[in-house]
C-alpha cells in the first residue's frame, strides 16, 4: 500500500509517501481501505515527537488519527462487520475489558491504543484495527464529511452536552472559536438550544462563526475577554465556558462565568499550567471538567445528525494523501478556518 511513513521526528520533510506492505488482519481485525482521513493537531505533535508523544510510540509509525473508509477484508473471527462495510475506526481503540470499558465508558479506558498515536493511523491506504471498534457511518455522509467533522462534533457533544450538561437558553462561550473543534462545537451547542458567544481573534472567522449559530461574538485581539462577555451579556456572565486553549484565555474564561457556571477544558496549546484564583472559584460555586474524548456511541449519533443535516461539516481543504506535509503546514499556519481532509479516493 502507499502510505505517509515517519521514521524520525522533526519537521514536514520527515513525511515520507512512499510504498510499504500491506497490513494483514489478525482473527478479530478488519482491514479498512482509508478513503479520508482529517488533520488533527495531534499528527503534528506525532510528528514533532513532542507532548509526550516519544515515550509512548515506536517509529517507523504511520500518523492519522480521524480516518474513514470501507472494509475490505475481515480476520477468520469477525461477525460485526462485511466486506464493503462504510466505517470509521474510533481513535481510542478501548480494550472492551476494563471496568470503564465494562461500565459504556471506554472513552477512558485504562488500557487503551489510540489510532495514529500508538497505533498505525490513517495516513494511508490501508488500516487495520479490532472489529469492537469501529462506528458505522451512514450512506448519506460522504468520506471527506465523516473524517472531518465526526471527531469535532463528538468531542464537542461529549464536553458540552454530556459532561457540561448544558440545558437550552443558557449562555455558553465558546474560546479559539475558529479553530477544528471550536467552529464544530458552536453548532452543537446551538443545536442543544444554548445562546453561543463565540471569541477569536480574527473579524472574518468571526463571521464564519456566526453563520454556524452564534449569537454574539468577541474579537479578543480588539476587547478583552472579560469587557466581551460584560458588553454582550448585560454584565451576567456566562453559564458555560467550552475552552480548548488555555493559559490566559482559560483564566480570563473564569472571570465570564456566572455563579455556579461550569468549564468545560479539552485542551490547552496556549498554557497547560494556569494559575487558577482559588477565591473567585469557589465563592462563585464553580465546576471545572476535564473531557474530550467521546464514546463510539457519540460518534455514531453526531454521524446520524449530519445525515439528517442537523449539523454541518465545516471543511476548509481536501488534498490527495501525497501532500500530507503541505496539508500540515497548512494547519501550523493557523491560517484556516474548519477542517484540513487528506483524501486516497
Ligand atoms: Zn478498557
Amino acid at each position: 500500500m502507499k502510505a505517509v511513513v515517519l521514521r524520525e521526528y522533526g519537521g514536514p520533510e520527515k513525511l515520507v509517501y512512499e510504498e510499504i506492505p500491506d497490513p494483514v488482519p489478525a482473527a478479530n481485525d478488519v482491514l479498512i481501505r482509508v478513503m479520508a482521513t482529517a488533520l488533527n493537531h495531534v499528527d503534528i505533535d506525532v510528528r514533532n515527537g513532542t507532548s509526550g508523544v516519544e515515550s509512548i510510540q515506536r517509529l517507523p509509525h504511520i500518523p492519522g488519527v480521524d480516518a474513514v473508509g470501507t472494509v475490505q477484508a475481515i480476520g477468520s473471527d469477525v461477525t460485526l462487520w462485511k466486506v464493503g462495510d462504510r466505517v470509521t475506526p474510533h481513535f481510542i481503540l478501548s480494550c472492551g475489558k476494563c471496568a470503564n470499558c465494562r461500565g459504556g465508558r471506554e472513552n477512558i479506558c485504562t488500557d487503551s491504543q489510540i489510532v495514529g498515536l500508538t497505533h498505525w493511523g490513517g495516513y494511508a491506504e490501508l488500516l487495520c484495527v479490532p472489529e469492537r471498534n469501529l462506528v458505522r457511518i451512514p450512506d448519506g455522509v460522504s468520506f471527506d464529511a465523516a473524517a472531518a467533522a465526526m471527531t469535532p462534533f463528538a468531542t464537542a457533544w461529549e464536553a458540552l452536552v454530556i459532561t457540561a450538561g448544558i440545558r437550552a437558553g443558557e449562555k455558553v462561550l465558546i474560546t479559539g472559536a475558529g479553530g477544528g473543534v471550536a467552529s464544530h462545537a458552536v453548532q452543537v451547542a446551538a443545536l442543544a438550544g444554548a445562546r453561543v458567544i463565540a471569541c477569536a481573534g480574527a473579524d472574518d472567522k468571526l463571521e464564519k462563526v456566526k453563520a454556524l449559530g452564534a449569537e454574539a461574538v468577541i474579537n479578543y485581539k480588539k476587547e478583552s475577554l472579560v469587557d466581551g462577555v460584560v458588553r454582550v451579556t448585560g454584565g451576567q456572565g456566562v453559564d458555560v465556558v467550552f475552552d480548548g486553549i488555555g493559559g490566559d484565555i482559560l483564566k480570563s474564561s473564569i472571570k465570564c462565568l456566572a455563579e455556579g457556571g461550569r468549564i468545560a477544558s479539552i485542551g490547552a496549546h496556549a498554557g497547560e499550567v494556569v494559575d487558577i484564583d482559588m477565591i473567585e472559584f469557589f465563592r462563585k460555586h464553580l465546576t471545572m471538567y476535564g473531557c474530550g474524548r467521546s464514546t463510539k456511541e457519540i460518534v455514531s449519533r453526531v454521524l446520524e445528525l449530519m445525515d439528517v443535516g442537523k449539523l454541518k461539516p465545516v471543511i476548509f481543504r481536501v488534498l490527495p494523501l501525497e501532500k500530507a506535509a503541505e496539508a500540515q503546514i497548512l494547519m501550523e499556519s493557523r491560517d484556516f478556518f474548519g477542517r484540513i481532509v487528506l483524501t486516497t479516493s
